[in-house]
């Protein structure tokens, strides 16, 4: 039995917290913060509740996984409902595509926008579904310790893809740029953009409109809580308030944490923090990426969100909706190419109240917003405001009603926050990007190579960003430190 101290409680955390106790260890989870889940925490103001985080549920079979390692299901914790429309999306005023709960239906809305697509839809979903079957039923579950973990018999003959992009074959077959953006979307939450994004990651578009989008009653914050109720089922510790300021190496040991000014002796260092502040906790000599190596690997946007509490029912708008009426290469432009802030935002927002009646008062509706940004970028409480009268004008116009003067109460959080609440590097929303060279063996180390018993977890390590990412995250690192005999 080891004593394994876990820094941080994002969902990579909670899920490697489960794995290590069920074999056996003592686990505490050091969280700087006064809530648990990370990135996933909960708002609650004035009778709303908003996920601060991750709203989308997809990939559920990544869950149903997680949980069956445990003996368990989902709703052995929480209530799932798939949703119907899965998402709408905005091209203009009163002019909305919406993707509904089948695959028939998205075909029909498909050729309501283009004769003929149905065909093409179908021959491109072939081939997403074949590379989830390989990417996230088998690749994603391997450490990223090397290369030849991606060398199969079915990877080679699929060779092409990692080097082509998803905005190259999404535009073999497809010329309606509507189309296009919807089939573009689903890889933005790997964290680049789609013309940089492998095509063998159109599996993201059989999670879309192949398995659905779901909600878990009550936001994804109930996931937390049930992870929660697993992990300390198992014995875990979970302390909050409990900043981990430094890591001391003995020899090339991990020796102790201290948290809160107290040393904590311990037999193993786990983070599930950002890798490039764990990396700051330790002496320098012990560091295995220089501040250039970070400097130059592309990161997943940082974001600008409002939480809104308003005190109608809002019309035509769905749970997700996503707002795509902008040109939508001139914002990823200004993400990653010339960071700066974009003149005229796309925008994504989420009604959960429209499904869920916890989420807002009755007759109200709670509003979350979400515009993606360049990480680093200077943030001032002026633009904030700025970007919300623009979206909210758009949103008007859009939408055909009005909304602003219905606002109780707006709270915001955008780059600033996420740096001081989760030590992120550069503000970056979700982690480090899966580009080619950003992929599997590419990416930061799961174990370090310097100090033998310190290992990561999380959205910038393997597999990569996104809740169901850190799940496996976690199980891979827990599968490492079991399997280290020098510990
Ligand atoms: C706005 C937003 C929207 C998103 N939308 C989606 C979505 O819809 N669907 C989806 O699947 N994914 C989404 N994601 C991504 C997903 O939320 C993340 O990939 C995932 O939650 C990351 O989990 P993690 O375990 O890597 O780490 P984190 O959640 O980042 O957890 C790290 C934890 O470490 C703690 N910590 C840091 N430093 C210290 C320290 N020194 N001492 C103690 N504790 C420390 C932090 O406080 C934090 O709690 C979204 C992310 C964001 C931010």
């Amino acid at each position: 039995m080891k004593d394994i101290s876990i820094i941080g409680s994002g969902f990579s955390s909670l899920a490697a917290a489960s794995y290590l106790a069920k074999a056996g260890n003592k686990v505490t989870i050091f969280e700087k913060n006064a809530t648990i889940g990370g990135r996933a925490r909960q708002l609650k103001r004035e009778g709303f509740t908003f996920d601060i985080g991750p709203t989308w549920y997809w990939m559920p079979d990544i869950f149903e996984r997680f949980f069956a390692d445990f003996n368990k299901k989902p709703e052995d914790y929480y209530q799932l409902t798939k949703l119907n429309p899965a998402y709408s999306v905005y091209f203009g005023k009163n002019d909305f595509i919406t993707i509904e709960d089948t695959f028939e239906k998205i075909c029909i809305a498909f050729e309501n926008e283009e004769p003929g697509s149905s065909v093409k839809l179908q021959k491109f979903m072939d081939e997403a579904l074949d590379n989830y079957n390989i990417a996230i039923k088998d690749l994603v579950y391997r450490p990223g310790v090397s290369p030849l973990e991606l060398v199969t018999p079915v990877t080679m003959k699929k060779i092409g893809q990692f080097f082509s992009t998803i905005s190259k074959e999404v535009r073999k077959e497809f010329k309606n740029p509507r189309l296009i953006s919807i089939l573009e979307f689903p890889v933005l939450f790997l964290g680049a953009k789609p013309s940089n994004t492998p095509a063998f990651y159109s599996f993201m578009n059989y999670a879309d409109f192949g398995l659905g989008t779901f909600h878990p009653k009550n936001g994804m914050y109930s996931v937390v809580t049930g992870m929660k109720t697993l992990a300390e089922s198992l014995g875990v510790d979970m302390k909050t308030n409990q900043n981990v300021e430094r890591i001391l190496v003995n020899g090339k040991k991990a020796s102790a944490v201290v948290v809160n000014g107290e040393t904590i002796a311990t037999d193993v260092v786990l983070s599930g923090a950002d890798y490039h502040h764990t990396e700051t906790l330790l002496d320098k000599t012990y560091r295995q990426y220089s501040e250039a190596y970070w400097q130059k690997k592309v990161f997943a946007p940082s974001a600008l969100l409002f939480y809104v509490g308003f005190s109608k029912k809002l019309n035509n708008v769905e749970h997700h909706t996503l707002f795509f009426d902008v040109d939508f290469q001139e914002h990823t432009n200004v993400i990653y190419d010339t960071p700066k802030w974009p003149e005229e935002p796309l925008f994504y927002a989420s009604f959960p109240s429209k499904t869920d009646n916890s989420a807002a008062p009755e007759g109200k509706e709670a509003g979350i917003f979400l515009i993606p940004l360049a990480p680093g970028l200077d943030d001032i409480p002026e633009l904030r405001e700025e970007y919300f009268e623009k979206i909210m004008t758009r949103f008007e116009k859009l939408t055909q009603q009005e909304v602003k003067k219905y606002v109780i109460f707006k709270e915001s959080f955008c780059i600033n926050d996420f740096v001081s609440a989760y030590n992120s590097y550069k503000g970056n929303a979700y982690g480090l990007a899966n580009t080619l060279m950003q992929t599997a063996f590419l990416r930061p180390k799961l174990k370090s190579k310097k100090v033998n018993n310190l290992f990561f977890t999380g959205q910038l390590t393997v597999p990569g960003p996104g809740v169901p990412p850190a799940l496996i995250s976690g199980k891979l690192v827990a599968g490492l430190i079991q399997k280290n005999k020098k510990l």
